[in-house]
């Protein structure tokens, strides 16, 4: 059984942010893909350590705390996911020296199978997890998130199980259930406390007044996407009020670009939050709920 550094690409708030398009953003891409690349390769008894992290005060802090605790814990193979940009399109490796092994190769493979163009193994020595890794490593970039074509191929559960395959040669059997963002619940911490890791390590430590967004929960805590606090420390924050910050901004029946519109909201507009699912906003609207693309509502 092998151990793997997991690395979902970029930070959900701070300066590390990815890129984006066609309604996604890619470091909810990266853990849509990541966090189903975690429960196969564990279904299939492998231990996974996530090495990313949720938030960053500069680019270089999010990347050297990745590869930093990659190197302190060490492992077989440290994966990178991310999603491209830039006009082209097709799915691409780096790997150090453009080093050709056969999970680099099998992944790249797999990716193609998706029916994705293959635009290779390239040199990644000049990327920053790829130069400072200790160990093999590999930097997937699965599509072109600016590309529609390479967009209606994106699926987390296939390119998860084309990078599960690509390592290991095994495929998990579909009755694995795999976690996917479905909710968010925005929390306030009213008293200092720890977010503990799923190996029951510290995490972090959230300080009173702390706004943090769970997309779970169980029992008495609360799941976020870095570890579980409990829910003793906070407060569910059950009204949140977003203003808008386009103008002529359409809310849509179901959270798609293509769904029905049910009409639009001037900027400045003071709307009443009701959930927010990846990278859309549920709010009240005409006495009823609609869905706002969640890059141009300010939670306020
Ligand atoms: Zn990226």
């Amino acid at each position: 059984m092998s151990k793997f550094l997991l690395d979902m690409g970029h930070c959900l708030k701070g300066f590390d942010t990815g890129t984006q398009g066609y309604g996604k953003r890619e470091e909810i891409c990266t853990r849509e893909v990541g966090y189903k690349v975690k429960s196969k390769l564990e279904a299939l008894g492998h231990t996974v350590i996530i090495v990313s992290c949720d938030s960053a005060n500069s680019v270089i802090e999010s990347l050297a705390y990745r590869v930093d605790t990659a190197n302190r814990i060490g492992g077989d193979l440290y994966i990178a996911i991310h999603l491209n940009s830039g006009g082209g399109f097709g799915t691409e490796i780096y790997t150090y020296n453009a080093k050709i092994f056969t999970e680099a190769s099998n992944i790249l493979k797999n990716f193609v199978g998706l029916g994705l163009t293959d635009r290779g193994i390239k040199d990644g020595s000049h990327l920053y997890v790829i130069h400072n890794t200790d160990m093999k490593s590999l930097l997937v970039e699965c599509c072109f998130m600016d590309s529609k074509s390479d967009m209606d191929v994106y699926n987390s559960d296939k390119m998860s199980d084309a990078i599960v395959l690509g390592i290991t040669g095994q495929k998990v059997t579909p009755t694995v259930v795999s976690p996917t963002i479905k909710f968010r619940k925005i929390l306030k911490v009213i008293k200092q406390t720890a977010c503990i890791s799923e190996n029951g390590s510290l995490v972090k430590t959230f300080k009173t007044g702390d706004m943090l967004t769970a997309i779970d929960e169980d029992k008495n805590w609360w799941i976020l996407l870095i570890g579980s606090v409990s829910k003793a420390n906070t407060i569910e924050i059950k009204v949140q009020y977003g203003k808008i910050s386009a103008s002529n901004l359409f809310v849509r029946q179901e959270p798609h670009i293509t769904a029905t519109k049910l009409g639009s909201l001037n900027k400045d507009t003071r709307v009443q939050v009701n959930k927010i699912d990846g990278d859309w906003v549920n709010i009240v609207y005409n006495g009823g709920f609609g869905w706002v693309f969640g890059k141009y509502v300010t939670l306020v």
